[in-house]
């Protein structure tokens, strides 16, 4: 068997570590209160605002790396040093690409958690107000409206045997429900019964229709968030989601692959292989990664001790440090833990 060593930056092995890490903040601290998703807009400003003359956005996956990553720190220190959700327990992100941008999932656990009657005050999935923020009602139809799917366009990518697989359109409810084994179930307000309506321009195939929207199709989103960053950013309280193994595996998948084969018999498992074979690297995560930026961040750090038995450890010696290295093997991580346990109260 050959191997894909966790050593390799966004390889299975590599990811499978940030799964576990994630569920060592769970063991900790709980369920995390916070899931965010948070995807690059090519129609931002700082990014078309800087194209050179004939310039398209698809030219300069340089601007669009570096501008994702600076409004990436900005939205973790929103909440870990603005606070705007509550004093943060820790945090996680990991980016991936799919059809060539960047988005990020991001985790929050917040010291307090948010309770049910709070969540209305910070996720919505509604259309706003037009009359009294017509800013955050432009932001909302332009980037949070899911599909059009099923009756309006069997062919949208959504669509699963003659179903969305993403649930839309929702139910409408009058009252944010808590309990259920998944996300809340969202207000969802009905038109004249304080939700509102509006007609989008969507693109159905190859041409543009006018559709009639209601709340069934909103997104859930925080306003402040979509204010501030006029982009998708789907937040979701996730306190009574069962499976969080789940979100945290879903988190760390990685980027989209794609390997098939027709052969008979196949003895070797060759994971190098395999890797190579599926991977593909977009322009931009290409660019992302000359850059130096990093696909994974996190708060506070989770350090994997290197576990073994009583003198059990591996110890690299050479004809000249042999005896050296048998009577004074240095310290593996493990043993450095259990010595400095041994005077220090935490
Ligand atoms: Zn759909």
């Amino acid at each position: 068997m050959v191997i894909l060593p966790s050593t390799v930056t966004g390889s299975p092995r590599h990811m499978h570590e940030y799964t576990q890490d994630a569920m060592t903040y769970v063991r900790k601290y709980g369920r995390p209160d916070l899931f965010i998703t948070f995807t690059c807009n090519t129609a931002w400003e700082e990014i078309g605002g800087h194209l050179l003359p004939g310039q398209k956005t698809v030219n300069r996956h340089d601007l669009i790396a570096r501008d994702f990553k600076q409004k990436l720190s900005k939205i973790i220190n929103l909440i870990r040093k603005s606070h705007i959700y509550g004093e943060t327990q820790c945090w996680m992100y990991s980016v991936e690409w799919q059809k060539g941008l960047p988005h990020a999932h991001i985790l929050i656990w917040l010291k307090q958690k948010i309770q049910p009657t709070e969540i209305d005050n910070i996720i919505s999935a509604e259309l706003p107000d037009p009359q009294i923020d017509p800013l955050l009602f432009d932001t909302i139809t332009k980037n949070m409206i899911h599909g059009p799917c099923v009756s309006v366009n069997k062919n949208s990518p959504c669509m699963i045997d003659g179903r969305c697989s993403k649930h839309y359109p929702r139910a409408l409810v009058q009252e944010t429900q808590t309990g259920q084994v998944g996300y809340p179930v969202y207000r969802r307000r009905k038109p004249g019964d304080g939700g509102f309506i509006t007609k989008l321009k969507m693109r159905v195939g190859s041409s543009l229709q006018e559709i009639k929207i209601d709340n069934r199709w909103v997104v859930p989103y925080n306003p402040l968030l979509s204010k501030i960053f006029q982009a998708h950013i789907n937040v979701e309280s996730c306190n009574s989601v069962k499976s969080i193994k789940y979100i945290c595996k879903y988190v760390h998948k990685g980027s989209d692959q794609a390997v098939f084969e027709l052969q008979k018999n196949r003895p070797i498992i060759d994971e190098v292989e395999a890797f190579q074979m599926g991977r593909y690297i977009s322009s931009n995560e290409a660019v992302w990664r000359i850059l130096g930026f990093s696909i994974h961040e996190r708060y506070p750090p989770v350090v994997h001790l290197s576990v073994h038995l009583e003198n059990g450890q591996r110890i690299y010696f050479n004809p000249a440090n042999l005896q050296q290295q048998l009577l004074s093997p240095p310290k593996t991580t493990i043993l450095a833990f259990f010595e400095q346990y041994q005077h220090d109260p935490f």
